[in-house]
């Protein structure tokens, strides 16, 4: 367990997220593989942690958007199936056989040079991307999918595992497009599903898994609902069931002065007080992706809401306090204190964005506190376990 000197941290609560996943596969029913999605570290909370947890609660699969995240998880011990969300290098087909990772394909130009230029006895499991409206990767039409599917039906060492596809709207409560690429997905299958044999086939993100539950084919992909977050503000009076967010930050005032009224605080002075008032300096800035744009937002100290004043700095920023409070009081930017709680939801309504990019952005140099019933199971800095070469 690495230690830590700094008195900043998230907490990831991981019994939130067994808990998550097992709901999951409940409203899913048993059949259906559930997929982990723990790509960017896990969205910022800890990528073997949380791997580790899924597994235990029942999911069956991981995946990842680079070839270099799967070899992450398998460089710390993960065993379990990996698939790669993303586009992968050809030339990297010899190292994902060697990990046996899989990875999705979408070109039948890069299909055809992977015939050639892989040689390799070892098998790459394979899974076909469409694109039925999203516009990101994926194949479009029914003759690029045919060809595809062809060339690996005759390379002996490439095997279709999946098929799959990517809702851009799923989190919408107006269904027409989602209904649409529902449509197109069926159709483009249609085609394929009697000619060639393919166990796997997935379209469900955590918004459509949650709302289409029946719908889902064979397995679902699910992030954000994992981590006890909500796809879109919108889906959160239709929750089929309870989300717990997993996700807390921490910290400690490490100064706290008084000043009297008329004096500023921070980077160009925009803080000006009213009164006599208590400030409090909070070690978190920009730089642990506590970004400058929330300036003004409130947190808790000492179980209060109090307003963050003047310029967010790279390392640390300036809080009103109620009233005065010892060095080493508390601090709860994301999480809960005394019943009341800030959501990651909260943070991401200030800044104008989804809720996924918040533990996103809290950045390596915030040490991650992972906690299983109820305690402490292990502590990662990834200053000391991963320093940068
Ligand atoms: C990130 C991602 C997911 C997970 O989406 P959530 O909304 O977080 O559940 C699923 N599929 C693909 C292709 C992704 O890129």
């Amino acid at each position: 367990m690495s230690s830590f000197h700094r008195d900043t941290w998230v907490e990831v609560d991981l019994d939130c997220i067994y808990e998550n996943v097992q709901a999951i596969q409940e409203h899913v029913t048993k059949g259906v593989t559930v997929i982990a999605v723990v790509k960017a570290n896990a969205y910022g909370h800890g990528d073997v942690q949380v791997a580790n947890v899924a597994l235990e609660a029942g999911a069956k699969y991981l995946a990842v958007s680079f070839l270099d995240e799967a070899m992450s998880l398998r460089q710390q011990g993960i065993t379990a199936p990996i698939l790669v969300l993303g586009a992968s290098r050809v030339s990297d087909l010899p190292l994902a056989a060697k990990e046996d990772i899989t990875l999705t394909v979408f070109q039948k130009e890069w299909v055809e040079e992977a015939t050639s230029a892989y040689q390799g006895t070892e098998v790459v499991k394979l899974h076909l991307k469409l694109d039925t409206g999203m516009g990101r990767i994926g194949a479009r039409t029914q003759e690029e999918v045919a060809q595809i599917l062809e060339l690996i039906d005759k390379a002996p060492n490439l095997q279709i595992e999946g098929i799959y596809t990517h809702f851009a709207t799923a989190d919408e409560l107006q269904s027409s497009y989602v209904e649409q690429q529902f449509e197109r997905f069926h159709s483009l299958l249609n085609q394929v599903t009697n000619q060639f044999s393919i166990p796997m086939i997935h379209c469900g993100n955590s918004a459509t898994t949650l709302r289409f539950p029946t719908r889902i084919f064979n397995a679902v992909r699910v992030g954000i609902a994992m981590y006890g977050l909500t796809p879109s503000p919108e889906m959160e009076p239709e929750l089929p069931f309870p989300l717990k967010e997993a996700f807390s930050l921490h910290t400690k005032l490490v100064h706290v002065k008084k000043l009297s009224i008329g004096e500023s605080v921070s980077y160009g002075a925009t803080y000006t007080t009213k009164e006599e008032e208590w400030i409090g300096t909070v070690p978190v800035g920009y730089a642990d992706g506590w970004i400058r744009k929330l300036q003004g937002m409130n947190i808790l100290v000492d179980g209060k809401f109090a307003p963050i004043v003047g310029r967010i700095c790279m390392d640390q920023f300036m809080v009103k306090l109620p009233h005065e409070l010892p060095i080493g009081t508390k601090v709860t930017l994301i999480g809960k204190q005394d019943g009341k709680k800030i959501s990651s939801n909260d943070v991401a309504a200030k800044l104008d964005t989804i809720n996924y990019e918040v533990p996103c952005m809290i950045s390596y140099r915030v040490p991650r506190m992972f906690l299983r019933n109820g305690s402490i199971m292990e502590v990662r800095n990834y200053l000391q376990d991963k320093p940068l070469e």
